[in-house]
């Protein structure tokens, strides 16, 4: 091992090696990644492996797209098939609010110049004829959009990292931070490496790496399930017969998202009561960890995707993964340089972080290397938190974060959970006068007047 580097990433998903891949890119080969156990063995060796495009967030939807597009170059880079089928994806609308929630979106989908198109229920029912489209209003399709295998996408940006001189130190543990005059000393179960950059990759391990140099990160993950179903004969049928995959379906009425997989379907619901976990961090056996499904909790969404895919109903379940998924209060990752301390940054809290992953990567790259990122990175800084982020708030927001990835996100969206946080004096005197407040870092303030 290395005892000297200029940058040491902690944590080996994606996200982590992705962040080594694009230094490496950038020319800076002196770089190493360490990760306590083996490669993907946090979260994202079970994702579902979605590429999703969609995000209401400029900063979040252009490290979508930029991800989405490099992922479809990195076989020819690295020889490593990836497994992406670009089989697009459709988000279907029951009523004319959820319409109007993705006139929205198209805006923010051409500004950052991500192809969307609009389709009618004829149009769903051609692409999708497993799907009833009898109470539907209409759909929005991204046809860039897919899937993709994780932990092979992990292992072909491990490729181009290494073939670039990047050095990864698996089954190594990061057990301290310390801070030196020009940089870092990281100190691991197998000795110490000195380095100018830290980058904070750690996943579900994120408050504990924080810790470390005396941060509190807002990440608490949230469980998070999907269901996989024996096969179907319809869709081995249309597999027989060479017809094209159906594609990612997401019925943002009912919160799911679907897909083909292996002759029969996943389904992944956004259920409420989905429970905070790992609150105190995983424990340090953990390694490839599942948790006991629980598909009761599950069961109005499941009657939501019989409705929509009769076909769901007519096969048995096969597996159910029930894995810890990273959530911050907002639900955007925190990707920048942490507040107070010199060269050290985060790339943690990432819900979405397969897709996220190459664009964080990328753009925590150009801040590193040249000073800054090259867009605007604004809905994913670090700082937008502070110490108002207690650990039973993060646990009631990451919750709720959670349960509001489907809901129609009205512009200047407030959230509910853990309010009133913080007050002014003049707070009830507002109130009375018929303040409708919102919340900046934890305080509630007036957004307008109703009376
Ligand atoms: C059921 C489920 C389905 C999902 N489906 C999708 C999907 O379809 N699409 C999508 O985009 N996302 C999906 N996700 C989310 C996705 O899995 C995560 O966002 C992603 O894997 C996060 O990657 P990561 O690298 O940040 O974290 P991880 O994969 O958890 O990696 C962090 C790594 O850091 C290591 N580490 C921690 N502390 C230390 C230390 N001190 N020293 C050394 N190493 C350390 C850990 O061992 C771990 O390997 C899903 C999640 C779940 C639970």
């Amino acid at each position: 091992m290395k005892s000297k580097s200029k940058v040491v990433v902690v944590g080996g998903g994606v996200v982590g090696v992705s962040a080594l891949y694009h230094l490496a890119k950038k020319g800076w080969s002196d770089v190493v990644l360490v990760e306590r156990k083996e490669l993907t063995s946090g979260s994202t060796w079970h994702a579902a492996g979605l590429l999703p495009l969609f995000n209401m967030s400029y900063s979040v939807g252009q490290l979508h797209k930029y991800a989405v597009n490099l992922y479809g170059s990195l076989e020819e880079e690295t020889g490593k098939n990836v497994g992406f089928s670009r089989v697009s994806n459709i988000r279907l609308a029951n009523n004319k609010d959820r319409m109007d929630e993705y006139f929205q979106y198209a805006g923010v989908a051409q500004t950052i110049g991500v192809d969307v198109k609009f389709l009618t229920p004829e149009q769903v029912k051609e692409i999708w004829p497993l799907c009833n489209t009898s109470d539907l209003v209409g759909a929005i399709q991204h046809p860039e959009d897919g899937y993709i295998q994780p932990a092979d996408l992990t292992q072909a940006l491990a490729t181009g990292a290494r073939n670039r001189g990047a050095e990864i130190y698996r089954n190594t543990t990061v057990v301290g931070i310390k801070q030196i005059k020009n940089g870092w000393v990281v100190e691991t179960d197998k000795g110490s490496i000195e380095c100018e950059h830290v980058i904070s990759c750690s996943g579900n391990f994120a408050r504990q790496t924080g810790k470390m140099v005396g941060i509190d990160i807002p990440v608490i993950p949230v469980e998070h399930q999907y269901i996989v179903t024996e096969p179907h004969p319809e869709i081995q049928k249309r597999k027989k017969e060479g017809l094209p995959e159906m594609g990612v379906l997401r019925d943002s009425d009912s919160r799911w998202y679907m897909r083909e997989e292996a002759g029969g379907l996943i389904l992944g619901p956004y259920e409420d009561g989905a429970p905070a976990c790992y609150v105190n961090g995983p424990s340090k056996e953990s390694e490839y960890e599942l948790f006991q499904e629980d598909l009761d909790r599950l069961a109005p969404h499941i009657e939501g995707a019989i409705h929509r895919v009769p076909a769901f109903g007519e096969v048995g379940v096969k597996k159910v993964y029930n894995g810890a998924i990273c959530y911050t209060p907002d639900g955007n990752p925190i990707v920048g340089p942490a507040w107070g301390l010199k060269n050290f940054w985060i790339n943690e809290g990432h819900s979405f972080g397969i897709t996220a992953a190459g664009g964080a990567g990328w753009q925590l790259a150009e801040w590193i290397v040249d000073g800054e990122p090259t867009i605007d990175m604004l809905g994913v800084e670090p700082r937008r938190y502070g110490d108002y982020c207690s650990k039973s708030y993060l646990i009631k927001k990451n919750e709720e974060a959670y349960s509001h990835v489907f809901i129609n996100h009205f512009p200047d969206e407030e959230r509910p959970a853990a309010r009133p946080l913080r007050t002014a004096p003049c707070y009830d005197r507002m109130k009375n006068l018929g303040a409708v407040f919102g919340q900046k870092f934890g305080w509630e303030r007036p957004n307008f007047f109703c009376n």
